[in-house]
């Protein structure tokens, strides 16, 4: 079985905290968005989960801690990095 380290990121974002959406254990089921207390995630028209305020996140955790299938991560902004360019 593959681990959370081996699936791809479906985006990342950085200078903030950075939200992880594993898109192929996502079941859009909606409870991260509900739960999130600064609005920052939302489904699009095709249910499917993304940060549309990723800035406003404050590293709660509160997606992770409730989303039933482990498919969201976030983690504290450590360093900027330009888009496009992966993290070393
Ligand atoms: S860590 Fe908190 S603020 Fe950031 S996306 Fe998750 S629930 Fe929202
Ligand atoms: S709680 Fe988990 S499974 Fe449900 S929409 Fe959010 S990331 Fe996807």
């Amino acid at each position: 079985m593959l681990s959370k380290k081996e699936k791809p990121k479906e985006m990342a974002f950085a200078g903030h905290p950075e939200i992880t959406i594993f898109s192929d254990w996502c079941k859009s089921c909606g409870i991260c968005v509900a739960f999130c207390p600064k609005e920052v995630l939302a489904m699009d028209e095709n249910r499917r989960l993304f940060a549309k305020a990723p800035e406003k996140c404050i590293a709660c955790h509160m997606c992770e801690l409730r989303c039933p299938d482990f498919a969201i991560n976030v983690e504290e902004a450590k360093s900027l990095t330009e888009p496009g360019k992966e993290k070393s």
